[in-house]
């Protein structure tokens, strides 16, 4: 099996180059919005992301995880079959459930493939694969309950600076990233441009030098090289490439200046990051930290007041700083929120303290949809607000909120009966999820029968 490349000879820099991307200090203390928690058991490797003191990301990864935690690897896969009706293919990646490829992310020339209908009609899925055929592809999704996992057969390797897309002729820039910016890094671009494969600049370039970049491009092409010659060595189903473990992988998504430190409270994954910032992400590298249990008097989750916050985040209620609330609850199908005003609700102009609240809300529930990774459909109770401006400027302030949260979502207006519907792509099991088990005693439905009246 593949792996990612995460420690690499250290690209020369000139002093220049290092202090515009270092991250601010003040009186020699690292400055910055965010701190990086890892908490290591021998059960699981927990990682919290905070704001300030707040916590705002929450992610737990366990060793079992080659089954669950599989979004980004490449595998040799085995369709197993191909349902025409549903333009989805079952394929065997040698998980415990098999993963689903939709019509959509099926990979084919168009000379080799005949479709039914005339050279109009694109070609069905039946007509692009068959079962027990070997393909090459890469999970999107992890599984999640009953669902398997998610597949593409476009695939592409992630490194810190680019994205290589493998025998793809596209190319592209961050649209984050400023004009002057995109423009050198356009002329970086088509000076590194490996033959034969894609290439797509991500944020974390900006004022990164060529020679990172090269390398960072050269590293990739070597990982697609070897898995490509592994491909072919291999008999499906089998792990053709896997992503590297949670920290290092949200380290490369995420350790910007804007992180006063990574803080690791295990002896060998330190090293191990910190062998990968300081030879691919060089300024930063002062920014990775040990934390020796056997030394400090707090455990680390507890010293960052980690575990008080992620208790309240297992909570239905939260509180709001007026003294308000919202209820979390969540149902089969949907999560529901059921958001209350404080007792003292002044009687002269409710419509401005029921604004107010809401407003805290909007703030509020955007920070825990985040934190508690609530997925799928959501739906919002808000307390009623008469004038239709009000009711805008909650949504409007709500979407606002959730702009900070890279995982997609979409905010419908709120209804007639003053709802608001929403979705949240699912990106992990959830906080709750991974942090409890169903009560045995009632199934999770909170309600024991009584035995006298039932027997
Ligand atoms: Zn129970």
């Amino acid at each position: 099996m593949v792996e990612a490349v995460t420690f690499d000879e250290p690209v020369e820099l000139d002093e220049k180059s290092m202090r515009g991307r270092r991250g601010r200090t003040r009186k020699g203390q690292a400055v910055g919005r965010y701190l990086m928690c890892v908490h290591v058991t021998d059960r699981a490797t927990q990682i919290a992301v905070l704001e300030g003191r707040r916590l705002i990301e929450f992610r737990v990864s366990r060793p079992a995880d080659d089954i669950s935690q599989i979004h980004g690897n490449i595998y040799l896969g085995k369709v197993q079959n191909v349902l025409p009706g549903m333009e989805t293919a079952f394929v065997d990646i040698g998980t415990p459930k098999n993963a689903v490829l939709y019509r959509g992310d099926v990979q084919y020339d168009p000379e080799e493939i005949e479709s039914g209908d005339g050279a109009q009609a694109k070609p069905r899925i039946e007509d692009l694969l068959r079962p027990k055929q070997s393909i090459l592809c890469q999970v999107t999704k992890n599984p999640i309950g009953e669902k398997g996992a998610r597949l593409t057969q476009d695939v592409s390797l992630a490194g810190r600076f680019v994205v290589l897309v493998p025998n793809s002729s596209g190319f592209g820039i961050s649209k984050r990233l400023p004009d002057s910016e995109r423009k050198r890094l356009r002329s970086i671009l088509e000076r590194v441009k490996p033959e034969g494969h894609g290439l797509i600049m991500r944020t974390a370039a900006e004022k990164v030098t060529a020679a990172e970049i090269e390398r960072d491009v050269a590293r990739l092409v070597g990982q697609w090289n070897d898995i490509s010659k592994l491909a072919k060595s291999s008999s499906a189903p089998a792990l053709l490439y896997r992503e590297p473990e949670a920290p290092l992988r949200l380290i490369r998504e995420e350790l910007n200046s804007d992180y006063r430190g990574v803080i690791i409270d295990d002896r060998q994954l330190y090293t191990e990051v910190s062998g990968y910032v300081s030879s691919i992400i060089r300024p930063l590298a002062d920014r990775v930290e040990h934390y020796n249990t056997k030394k400090e008097k707090l455990p680390l989750f507890e010293r960052y007041y980690v575990t008080e916050q992620l208790k309240k985040a297992l909570e239905p209620k939260v509180w709001l700083p007026s003294g308000g609330s919202l209820i979390i609850e969540h149902t089969e199908a949907l999560t529901v929120v059921d958001v209350n005003t404080g007792k003292n609700v002044g009687k002269s102009s409710l419509e401005e303290t029921v604004l107010a609240n809401n407003l805290e809300a909007a703030d509020e529930l955007a920070r825990q949809l985040r934190l508690r990774d609530i997925g799928g459909i959501i739906v919002v109770d808000f307390v009623d607000m008469e004038l239709a401006a009000n009711r805008a400027q909650v949504t409007k302030r709500f979407r606002d909120a959730l702009a900070r949260d890279k995982t997609r979502t979409q905010v419908l207006d709120i209804s007639g009966l003053g709802l608001m519907e929403m979705t949240r792509k699912r990106s992990g099991e959830g906080l709750l999820e991974s942090l409890s088990d169903i009560c045995g005693d009632c199934s999770g439905r909170g309600y024991r029968l009584l035995a006298d009246l039932m027997d």
